[in-house]
């Protein structure tokens, strides 16, 4: 079984506050069921994006890797900061964007993943959606720390089918359910 671990990392300093870090840890536990299931790991296996009106098989920008492949990467939680150890570790920090359109934001050589406040505060409103776009948000943000990239920063079609947005939308989605 594959773990998910927070850390909270103040940046210019700027924390989140309990009831937001409350609010992350319970993301991090729902998480955590989710990348376990058989349905997760199916749905990452037999992985299919649309582009127009064509479904395509696998993942965009995918560095050679299958869909299974991506998904041992996921499992194992080896990504530019850490080797397998079966644990996936999401740094977060805020930061503060007025415009909801801004959800979360990483840099090269950054461990740690910037949350739009703006953004968690309108998930934290929203009950159960907001927690699928939330927890989706941070997996789609740790796929981007495990080096996998998308097209553009307007979620297109095409980025779509990127790693970060296939993982990120799944999450959504069974969460939704
Ligand atoms: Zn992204």
């Amino acid at each position: 079984m594959t773990k998910v671990q927070l850390t909270f990392v103040s940046r210019r300093g700027k924390e989140f506050s309990e009831d937001q870090k409350e609010y992350f840890t319970k993301l991090t536990t729902m998480l955590e069921q989710i990348i376990n299931t058989d349905r997760f790991k199916n749905d990452i296996r037999y992985f299919k994006h649309k582009i127009g009106r064509r479904w395509h098989d696998g993942f965009k920008l995918n560095k050679g890797f299958s869909p299974s492949e991506i998904l041992n990467i996921l499992l194992s939680g080896k990504d530019l900061y850490s080797d397998k150890d079966q644990i996936i570790d999401i740094h977060l920090n805020p930061y503060r964007k007025r415009k909801l359109k801004y959800h979360a934001r990483t840099f090269k050589g950054r461990r740690s993943i910037g949350v739009n406040t703006t953004y968690l505060a309108y998930c934290m409103r929203k009950e159960k959606k907001g927690e699928a776009l939330m927890a989706g948000t941070m997996i789609h943000e740790y796929m981007h720390i495990a080096g996998f990239v998308h097209y553009t920063n307007s979620g297109t079609e095409e980025d779509k089918g990127t790693v970060p947005w296939g993982i990120g939308d799944t999450v959504k989605k069974i969460l939704k359910e």
